[in-house]
């Protein structure tokens, strides 16, 4: 019998690759998206190529009643649901003192909050099946943090966290909950880093490479297929961690120092800042102790 799963945030990037890679594999998909419509039926229509049906729906991940929608669709449709992949997600790189409330709350919503509520709403089915696998997808921030991006780091260490809980839960109902961290992977979410960032980037991990979104499916694949392993967060990352962690805490030192000492001057007379890139802080702090210094 053909298993069912929902894939989140599968228009693009990691979610796409997951979507394609279990239908591939014979796996009934629904492909859930929200804002990119275009891409998530470009998606369709490249498995149906390949003679390969997939299931695209519209839902936002942080509204309840889009996802109720979403996995009554799907269970009128196809009768059960085997597979959840909690994959939709966003990414803010934002020094911590600028983190808006509205910022918190949406990054927590769309990337900690919607894997409850999704979860939650699944998990009667697999119960009553005494059956099923849950894979959320965390981030290697998740478990060593980094600096500027505090909310989402902290958003997906809850991931972790409540895969660990709700393993032990669910795991006498024969329900995997396991958790992917990937580290830097090519998608549009790192779009705001620039090619000579990116190139950086990749020769401080250890690999020498970005990942890339078919490895993250692999690793899907490959956890949907076992079945006894529950409770685990597999890093996927090219052993980056801790030579990453090192800098990052570097940064962050002169970023604090920059932020509490000369915040105001650096936004009304240097620069208004984007708070994009953290190794332009990096710089502006340094030159600011160096005038500092030259000057007392
Ligand atoms: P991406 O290319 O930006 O794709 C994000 C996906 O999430 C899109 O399909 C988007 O759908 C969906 N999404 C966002 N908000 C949503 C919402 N409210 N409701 C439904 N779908 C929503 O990002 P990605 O790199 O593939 O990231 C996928 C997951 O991997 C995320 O959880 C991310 O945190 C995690 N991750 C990524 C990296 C990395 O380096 N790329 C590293 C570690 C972890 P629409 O466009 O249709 O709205």
């Amino acid at each position: 019998m053909r298993k069912i799963a929902i894939v989140t945030g599968a228009s693009r990037g990691i979610g796409r690759e997951c979507a394609k890679a279990l239908a591939k594999s014979g796996v009934t998909v629904i492909a859930n998206y929200n804002k990119s419509e275009k891409q998530a039926k470009s998606l369709k229509e490249e498995l149906e190529k390949e003679n390969i049906q997939i299931d695209i729906f519209k839902a936002d991940v942080t509204n309840k009643e889009e996802i109720k929608q979403m996995v009554e669709y799907t269970l009128n449709k196809y009768g059960k649901i085997d597979i959840l992949v909690n994959n939709a997600g966003i990414s803010q790189i934002k020094l911590f003192t600028d983190i808006t409330d509205e910022d918190w709350e949406t990054m927590i919503k769309t990337n900690l909050s919607s894997v409850f509520y999704m979860t939650r709403e699944v998990l009667p089915n697999m119960i009553h099946n005494k059956n099923g696998c849950i894979i959320n997808i965390s981030s290697v921030w998740g478990i060593i943090g980094a600096s500027c991006e505090v909310h989402y780091s902290s958003a997906k260490a809850g991931i972790i966290g409540m895969t660990k809980a709700l393993a032990k839960e669910v795991g006498p109902s024969n329900i995997r909950v396991n958790a992917i961290a990937p580290g830097i992977i090519e998608t549009d979410m790192n779009n705001e880093l620039t090619k000579e960032e990116l190139k950086e980037l990749e020769m401080e991990i250890p690999l020498k490479k970005i990942g890339k979104p078919e490895q993250i499916a692999n690793c899907v694949k490959w956890l949907v297929n076992d079945n006894y392993i529950t409770g685990q967060t597999i890093k996927i990352d090219g052993r980056m961690d801790n030579r990453i962690k090192n800098k990052a805490n570097q940064s962050t030192l002169f970023l604090q120092i920059l932020v509490c000492e000369c915040k105001e001057q650096i936004s009304k007379t240097i620069i208004k800042p984007p708070y994009c890139k953290r190794r332009l802080y990096l710089y502006i702090s340094c030159v600011y102790w160096s005038l500092l210094t030259f000057l007392l």
